[in-house]
């Protein structure tokens, strides 16, 4: 049977899968790749190469969904702080399924079991991939695909966030802007699962009051628009937050920052406002806050077989299996229209459409 793809015709799929049959049949697969960096909807191209063949200790993955984050786009774009060398396929996360393995993998990689990648980078927009089988991680087959395809980069930096810099005991409070973003959402779930409350700032908007029960149902306890957030009797009921997260950094930044109780330490992983974090002198006077910033692809990489990514990732797969981590809302769109996924991302002045997940084949 067919998925029903959420925002994509089904008709389409119709086509679409009747290509991939066509293409694995004849022996090929496709990638988007690019060779300059520049305006994603220009320099990504559509590429096909003959599906390669495993040998030794790799391992041949065919995909089966894959994100389009920003950092996707910011690398694609080349202003992103990691430069990969051209040409290059995008895509740092995505789940795949093991369809061949060469004659030297052990443990239990095998045909079969869906991996998600333990590098980033890896190019994951694409129908097939040969990896290393030390590089894949194993994750439970009966995961969600959306979920599975959007586990490793945001809930992860949420979960990290939450857990590597304030010590946080049930009850306390934690605030963060761009609350409705993916890292926003997955920090909301899972804060909730441990027992924190959240202040969540966004973006005013037409339907901001859906936006807000939407944030609300998946555990937030206050949200407010930015121009809410000093005057809001909600958030000065509450306890000040010891932790805050910055996604936004520029003016949002700043007001989160004032939220903070003394000694507080407010986490930039994001700067989607595009202005730099200005610290008011009584912030670092008068309530000694520290600055940290927070970046996954570090962390992966000082941590890239430690115990601890292990732990993260059946932690988070619990929350999962207990339906308390939920991907956020989001599109498939077929590989061939790529470029629709592109420009969804990356909307011009508005506000975030649905997280977009490139799928290939029937997803299946
Ligand atoms: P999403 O695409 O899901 O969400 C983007 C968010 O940014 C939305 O909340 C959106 O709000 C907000 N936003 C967009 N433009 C602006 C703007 N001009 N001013 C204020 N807010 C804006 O993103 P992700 O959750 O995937 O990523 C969020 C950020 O976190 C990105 O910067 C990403 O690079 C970063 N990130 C960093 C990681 C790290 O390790 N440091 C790891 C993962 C993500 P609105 O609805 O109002 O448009």
């Amino acid at each position: 049977m067919l998925p029903v793809y959420r925002g994509v015709r089904r008709s389409l799929n119709v086509v679409y899968l009747s290509q991939v049959v066509k293409r694995s049949a004849s022996g090929l697969c496709s990638s988007l790749t690019y060779d300059e960096y520049g305006d994603p909807e220009k320099v990504i191209k559509l590429k096909e190469e003959v599906i390669p063949k495993p040998e030794g200790k790799q391992v041949l993955v065919r995909m089966l969904a894959a994100t389009v984050n920003p950092a996707d786009i910011n690398t694609i774009q080349g202003v992103y702080a990691i430069k990969p060398p051209l040409p290059s396929i995008p895509g740092n996360e995505g789940v795949g399924e093991v369809i061949e393995v060469g004659s030297d993998v052990e443990g239990d990689i095998k045909p079969g079991c869906r991996v998600i990648p333990r590098l980033n980078a890896w190019g994951t927009w694409r129908t097939h991939a040969l990896a290393d089988y030390g590089d894949l991680i194993k994750i439970p087959s009966d995961i969600d695909l959306a979920m599975a395809a959007t586990i490793a980069v945001n809930p992860g930096t949420a979960y990290r966030m939450l857990k590597d810099f304030v010590p946080l005991s049930t009850g306390d409070v934690v605030i963060q802007n761009g609350a409705n973003s993916a890292v926003g959402q997955a920090v909301i779930q899972i804060a909730s699962a441990l027992g924190l409350r959240t202040v969540n700032v966004v973006r005013d908007r037409p339907g901001i009051d859906e936006l807000k029960q939407k944030l609300k149902d998946i555990g937030a306890t206050v949200v407010v628009t930015e121009g809410q957030l000093r005057k809001s009797e909600e958030v000065n009921s509450l306890p000040k937050p010891s932790l805050a997260l910055n996604c936004v950094s520029g003016r949002s930044g700043t007001e989160v920052l004032r939220q903070l109780s003394s000694n507080g330490v407010m986490v930039t992983y994001g700067g989607m406002s595009r202005q730099p974090v200005t610290v008011p002198v009584g912030s670092l006077i008068f309530t000694n806050v520290s600055l940290k910033g927070f970046w996954m692809t570090r962390w992966n990489k000082e941590h890239y077989d430690h115990p601890k990514r292990q732990q993260m990732l059946n932690d988070l797969f619990e929350l999962v299996s207990h339906n308390k981590l939920k991907p956020p809302e989001y599109s498939y769109v077929p590989l061939e229209n790529y470029l629709e996924a592109i420009r969804n991302a990356m909307p011009k002045d508005g506000m975030l459409s649905k997280k977009q997940i490139l799928v290939f084949g029937n997803g299946k």
